[in-house]
């Protein structure tokens, strides 16, 4: 049934009479939604057919314009993104370490190498300054991260990033639907990724974008999106071999997303403003009720951004994130920590990357804690929210 509790309820299981469990992210799933998705599943194409030139253009619509390249997840987006940059190894890609692991993984599978760049303490966005003294003449990719759906200082770093001969990758997995000054996020960054998961802005299951006005970096994404195959004639090596006749210039990957879950994405995009504005009303809301609460802060939001805030990260004082973290869920209240600082990892670790490196980003882990945030919240849900962090703090 759409937008019902979750079956991990207590209540809907029958074992107590608690309110029902609260995650911190849920998708918005509709009737009309399935409708589409069972059209296409009648139909003649399951996958890498029209819904997916469909969905392009579709999201190309929220974001200005730009030509997207439709893919399995945010992470193959990213993996496509860097593919597109021409990341190899030796080469060095600067990013944020208070993101989820896929932004620099993706770009270690390539064989480069990760420096990790310290965040703004009050957005948890790369810091400016910190991602300027971390470039060298082999960066060859600035990899910004809009935090909880707020936009990074995007055109401070893509002016860094080119004064490097460097491109600036907007990962975007938190912020489909957001602006920037004024521009739509996907128009603003030289690649930028999207991410369709359940939890995120708006779902095709599992699905990603990448996002680029340059041709070039579209044809090399489309490319690696699928296996490297040539089918243009013109600019085949062999075009005598026949009809059937595909060749691979450089290795990709099958990262296609199928035509059913593309038309998942383009009926839930015509719901992305709605999607956002609730969004928006949510995260005001938590501000105004605990904004007087001693003990934590409120996430602040920069001129000139248009957020679709994703996460509402809460910043919890005086170690007191974990007490509060055990004391919510015990109420039913599935709040999350995003996230471990990258390097933690012990894969990142075992590379030699220590704690330390970045005490902005360290202290932000230690303190963030995401409430519950998502379209089919009710008013009534934030406020036992509310009062679950009230009550922790006696407020
Ligand atoms: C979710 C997410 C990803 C990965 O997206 P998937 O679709 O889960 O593969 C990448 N970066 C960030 C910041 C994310 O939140």
């Amino acid at each position: 049934m759409p937008e019902a509790d979750l079956p991990e309820s207590a209540a809907a299981a029958g074992k107590s009479t608690s309110p029902a469990f609260l995650p911190y992210g849920r998708q918005s799933v509709t009737d009309e939604d399935i409708a589409a998705v069972t059209a296409v599943l009648r139909g003649d194409w399951l996958t890498t057919g029209p819904a997916v030139t469909q969905f392009e253009a579709d999201l190309a619509e929220h974001t200005g314009g730009v030509p997207a390249v439709a893919v399995t997840s945010g992470t193959a987006a990213l993996h496509v993104a860097y593919a597109a940059a021409g990341i190899k190894p030796g080469d060095e890609v600067v990013t944020s370490p208070m993101t989820f692991v896929a932004t620099a993984a993706t770009a270690a599978l390539h064989g480069a190498k990760v420096v990790f760049a310290d965040v703004e303490p009050d957005t948890g966005n790369l810091s400016v300054d910190a991602a300027a003294a971390a470039v060298t003449e082999r960066t060859k990719v600035v990899a910004a991260v809009d935090y909880a759906g707020h936009p990074a200082e995007l055109d401070a770093l893509a002016k860094l990033a080119h004064d490097a001969g460097a491109l600036l990758l907007e990962d975007a997995a938190h912020s489909v639907g957001g602006s920037w000054q004024g521009r739509a996020v996907g128009s603003i960054a030289d690649l930028t990724t999207f991410s369709f998961f359940p939890t995120k802005n708006l779902t095709t299951a599992e699905g990603g974008a990448v996002v680029t006005a340059d041709a070039d970096l579209l044809r090399r994404a489309k490319g690696f999106r699928n296996h490297g195959l040539v089918r243009d004639k013109a600019v085949q090596r062999h075009p005598d071999e026949g009809g059937w006749h595909q060749e691979v210039h450089e290795f990709g990957l099958n990262y296609r997303l199928p035509d059913v879950l593309c038309a998942l994405g383009s009926s839930q995009l015509k719901r992305l403003a709605k999607f956002k504005k609730r969004r928006t009303e949510i995260h005001a809301r938590y501000n105004t009720a605990l904004a007087d609460v001693e003990g934590v802060l409120t996430p602040p939001a920069r001129d000139g951004a248009d957020p679709a805030w994703h996460l509402y990260p809460l910043r919890v004082l005086e170690n007191r994130r974990r007490a509060l973290f055990d004391h919510l869920r015990g109420l039913g209240i599935g709040v999350q920590v995003n996230y471990i600082p990258v390097y933690w990892h012990p894969v990142f670790e075992d590379l030699g990357y220590r704690r330390g490196l970045c005490p902005n980003a360290e202290a932000y882990y230690e303190q963030e804690l995401s409430l519950p945030l998502f379209p089919s919240l009710t008013d009534a849900d934030v406020d036992r929210v509310v009062d679950g962090v009230r009550s922790f703090f006696h407020a």
